[in-house]
Parts: structure tokens; C-alpha cells; sequence
């Protein structure tokens, strides 16, 4: 994989996660804002790491593909992205540009679908 693709799949990949973060922002000033009142020591925390009521707000298949996501920005760092983590295969270019958080090769997704 080279350097420029990289950098494809991680802008992406970051695209995807504000996409997520700006959803729950917008749910949350709807309501929750009102609820929490204590309100210091907000604002300063690391982007990557998320507060509890974050986390929880989200749903499901939000919190799982935000995990996904920043499981797949720290594998672009390194040099296993795009490595299935099943069976250590390259992962098609095709499921990489549709899903660049991907952790798994169609195959061994096919099968985890099947319950093996
Ligand atoms: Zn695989």
C-alpha cells in the first residue's frame, strides 16, 4: 500500500468519526445538555478519548463502528492496515474504499456471519 493511499483510507476514516461525533453533538444538545449542569472540566479532554456518557449515548452500531475506526487509524500508523486480522490476508482494495475500518477479510467476515 502506498504512502498516498494511506492517507486516503485515514482521511476517510477521520471523515467517518466527525461524521458520528457531530451526530451525538447534535443529539446532545437536544437532550442532555439540560440534564448534566456540572459542567466543569469539560472541553479539555483529548479528542480520542470519550467521556462514559459519550460512550453511552451512542448507539450500538455507533459505538461499535467508532471503535472500529479508531482501531483501523491506529493500524494506519503501523503496517498491518489492510491485514485481515483473521488470517493475516490482504483485504481487498474494493472492501477497503467501501469500508476502510474493516478489520477482517470478506471471508472471515462471511464466516463470523455464519456463527463459526
Ligand atoms: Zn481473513
Amino acid at each position: 500500500m502506498t504512502k498516498q493511499e494511506k492517507e486516503n483510507y485515514k482521511n476517510r476514516l477521520n471523515e467517518k468519526k466527525k461524521e458520528i461525533v457531530a451526530h451525538l453533538s447534535e443529539f446532545k444538545s437536544d437532550s442532555l445538555e439540560i440534564e448534566t449542569g456540572d459542567v466543569q472540566d469539560t472541553g479539555d479532554k483529548a479528542e480520542s478519548s470519550y467521556t462514559k456518557e459519550f460512550l453511552l449515548s451512542l448507539s450500538d452500531t455507533q459505538r461499535t463502528r467508532l471503535t472500529a475506526i479508531d482501531e483501523a487509524l491506529k493500524r494506519i500508523e503501523g503496517d498491518d492496515f489492510g491485514i485481515c486480522e483473521d488470517c493475516g490476508k490482504k483485504i481487498a482494495k474494493k472492501r477497503l474504499t467501501v469500508i476502510p475500518w474493516a478489520p477482517h477479510c470478506i471471508e472471515c467476515q462471511k464466516k463470523e456471519e455464519r456463527g463459526f
